[in-house]
């Protein structure tokens, strides 16, 4: 068990890479702080993780509402003593061309996939601080590396994203504290499901594997970099992406 006794916080956990990533951290021995919008799901993701004989807890959360960020590192506190992994996976899509992109389209996606990351580093940092260790996971994309057509706010978040990444490795590291990102390709997720077939078909041929990645395969991802395995990794973008970006 590679996370055994660590305090890990994932959020967007209730679905897609975000479950997955919660199954693999149980599985590893982490204790977790499941975090999700979705009141009802993240319950259910975490019932799931207790069935599997896991440690975890269920915490409603908005990452853009600074409130919200505070209080899910009280309760984890409260409930844990300490937090050493975040995993800031909450993210979402709000596609159109730049000329049809509407400020309300362009700012849903800044506040979540960009300052929702901001605001939860910088809660958890804090902690970390304290600690004098921990690790920080930010969920990149390979949109965050080559663009994308459509989709102007998620590729600057997610650019946004890597700099923050290198930015508080250089912060942090003097505190014992990593921060890496991962820059997924196109994963079977609800995220991509709702696309149109001739968009997946596409995604699916940008991979020289020629496919989609599974949730699993990022999950996999984050639980090397969270564990000492990777204890001299820090700043870094990996790219799990079927060979999309080479
Ligand atoms: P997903 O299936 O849509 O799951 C995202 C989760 O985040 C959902 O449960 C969602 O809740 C939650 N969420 C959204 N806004 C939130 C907020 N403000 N506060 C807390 N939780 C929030 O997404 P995914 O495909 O697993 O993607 C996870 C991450 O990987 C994202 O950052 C995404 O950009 C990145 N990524 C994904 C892919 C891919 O191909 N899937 C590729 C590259 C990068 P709701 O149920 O309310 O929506």
């Amino acid at each position: 068990m590679r996370l055994k006794g660590k305090v890990a916080i994932i959020t967007g956990a209730s679905r897609g890479i975000g479950e997955a990533t919660a199954k693999k951290f149980a599985i590893e021995g982490a204790k977790l702080a499941l975090v999700d919008v979705n009141k009802t799901e993240v319950e259910r993701t975490s019932t799931m993780i207790q069935e599997l004989g896991g440690e975890s807890i269920a915490l409603e959360g908005d990452v853009t509402d600074r409130q919200n960020v505070e209080n899910i590192m009280e309760e984890t506190v409260a409930q844990y003593g300490r937090i050493d992994i975040v995993v800031n996976n909450a993210g979402i899509t709000n596609d159109a061309k730049l000329v049809k992109m509407t400020e309300a389209q362009w700012d849903s996606v800044i506040n979540v996939n960009l300052k929702g990351v901001f605001n939860v580093a910088q809660e958890a940092a804090k902690v970390m601080i304290e600690q004098k260790s921990g690790v920080i996971l930010n969920a990149s994309s390979v949109v965050g590396l080559y663009g994308n057509f459509g989709q102007t706010n998620y590729a600057a978040a997610k650019w946004g994203v890597n700099g923050m990444t290198k930015s508080w490795a250089k912060e942090l590291g003097k505190y014992g504290i990593r921060v890496n990102a991962i820059a997924p390709g196109f994963i079977a997720t609800p995220m991509v499901e709702k696309m149109p077939e001739k968009i997946i078909d596409m995604m699916k041929e940008k991979s020289v594997l020629n496919c989609m990645g599974d949730p699993e395969d990022i999950a996999n991802g984050y639980a090397f970099l969270a564990s000492d395995e990777a204890k001299y990794i820090t700043g870094t973008i990996l790219s799990i992406d079927g060979g999309t970006v080479l």
